[in-house]
């Protein structure tokens, strides 16, 4: 690198100009983020196009960059820290968790090996033990700390198919599906697409999938699951994504642990119903599962990108994400990367471990059964404005319908556009419909007052 070019990052280090620059513009951003609007205004999206250049052929004004990025990039922003988003299933930011992830950044970790950072290495593991406790898992369930819940169920799914192989007497590392003997993926028709997804990954195949029929919420029906055995893979959900309904655990963990079979348990945001006293009826029975994915970035309100694949059988977990063997060495202390598909990583561990010290049981148990309440209130006062609730409301997720498909979708189009919250659609049943989940901490009753007052006007509007 040219000296010069050095010279002026030491600089930039030693001065610190830009990261003052960055603190004030954060500063505004946290001062007005609540007040503003959900979604960016049109003016906003039109000023993303300053950002059409082609690559730069000089070196640039560290100064100028980040005052463009904050100019016309923080505009741009969808208000996930506030409490009106109630898209997908996004959660907001705890504030510690956010510092804690901002002084991570500045100590630019790699957590793929304890002597890489012992620091993430240390955090990761007492995660690990915070979640199993929180969990009720046995003391040999291992974690690993991927990007988000796409990534995790990948990782169950892949020491599922490592265990389920093995039992077989197959090594599936080696041998591949070349040959090898059968293996039963039993999924309900009502999984999310990032199971399929991960099945397609895993070469297993989609048409080999063994469907099980679901209720009208969305839950596996128990008696239309198939005779599992020890060559069985069963994936249930803790939380569907629309109406947040939990499959029958209890029945299913228990028929499956006495086959033999491997069951993962997507449970993206839903799991944490687990952690929460009051809802733990949603997610009892499911501690007898093998593998578990789960999101911090969701119902936790961790940072982004921050996912969770929990295992109770660390041979299979470490053996499908590390099949090359011979230069594994398990040093005594953690080392991140046998769990895990990646070996470089950022070290994500260190705000999960800030949210889960910040909250404690106590906060996770209010935060996690305060989105209930939250997402009640809404549905109650929705259904009393004439607005058709079409699930049961057991966790944080509620699906909304107006009378004609029609106004349905004319009414979500006027809710987005109106700033005053955001919330997004899919289809039910062949229905179009309004979701809403409550997954922020910011959210409070006011907030839902608003935004049942927004549904009212956006349908009035909707209707002329
Ligand atoms: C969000 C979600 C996923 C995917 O999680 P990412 O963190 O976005 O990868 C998988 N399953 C369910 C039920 C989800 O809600």
């Amino acid at each position: 690198m040219n000296d010069q070019l050095r010279q002026q990052m030491f600089r930039e280090l030693e001065q610190k100009d830009i990261l003052e620059q960055v603190k004030e513009y954060s500063y505004q951003y946290l001062d007005e983020i609540m007040a503003r609007r959900v979604f960016p205004a049109e003016e906003s999206l039109k000023n993303l196009a300053k950002f059409d250049e082609s690559l730069p052929e000089n070196i640039g004004d560290a100064s100028a960059i980040i005052a463009q990025l904050n100019q016309y990039g923080a505009a741009a922003t969808v208000s996930h820290i506030a409490g009106r988003y109630f898209g997908f299933v996004n959660g907001s930011v705890l504030p510690t968790a956010m510092a804690a992830r901002l002084l991570a950044d500045v100590w630019d970790q790699n957590s793929a090996l304890y002597v890489i950072s012992p620091i993430a290495a240390k955090l990761e593991s007492i995660c690990e033990g915070w979640l199993r406790s929180l969990f009720n898992l046995p003391e040999h369930a291992v974690a690993g700390f991927v990007s988000g819940s796409s990534l995790a169920i990948f990782c169950g799914l892949a020491a599922g198919r490592y265990r389920v192989f093995d039992n077989l007497g197959w090594d599936i590392n080696q041998k591949g599906f070349y040959g090898a003997p059968k293996v039963r993926l039993v999924v309900g028709r009502q999984a999310h697409g990032t199971v399929m997804k991960a099945i397609a990954m895993l070469g297993f195949g989609l048409d080999h999938i063994e469907w099980v029929d679901c209720d009208d919420q969305g839950r596996i029906i128990a008696d239309q699951v198939p005779t599992l055995d020890s060559s069985t893979i069963l994936v249930l959900q803790a939380g569907h994504v629309c109406s947040g309904a939990f499959d029958p655990f209890e029945e299913l963990c228990t028929k499956a642990r006495k086959a033999g079979a491997w069951v993962h348990v997507d449970g993206a945001f839903g799991l944490w119903a687990g952690a929460t006293e009051k809802l733990s009826h949603l997610t009892a029975g499911m501690q007898d599962a093998n593998s578990f994915s789960l999101d911090g970035h969701k119902t936790l309100n961790t940072p982004y990108d921050n996912g969770i694949v929990l295992c109770d059988d660390k041979e299979a977990l470490t053996k499908a994400l590390h099949a090359s063997g011979s230069y594994i060495v398990h040093s005594e202390q953690r080392d991140g990367m046998f769990y895990t598909p990646e070996m470089s990583r950022r070290a994500r561990g260190i705000e999960l471990w800030a949210a889960l010290k910040y909250l404690g049981k106590q906060g996770i148990d209010d935060l996690v059964y305060g989105f209930h309440v939250r997402a009640k209130q809404a549905a109650e006062a929705l259904a009393e404005a004439g607005f058709e609730i079409l699930n049961e409301v057991v966790f944080n997720q509620v699906m909304v319908c107006c009378e004609t498909d029609e106004l349905t979708q004319a009414t979500m189009q006027h809710l987005q556009q109106s700033g005053e919250c955001w919330v997004g659609g899919a289809e039910w049943q062949g229905r179009p419909i309004i979701r809403i989940s409550v997954c922020s901490w910011a959210t409070t009753a006011a907030d839902i007052e608003r935004t049942v007052a927004a549904f009212i006007q956006a349908r009035a509007d909707a209707e002329h």
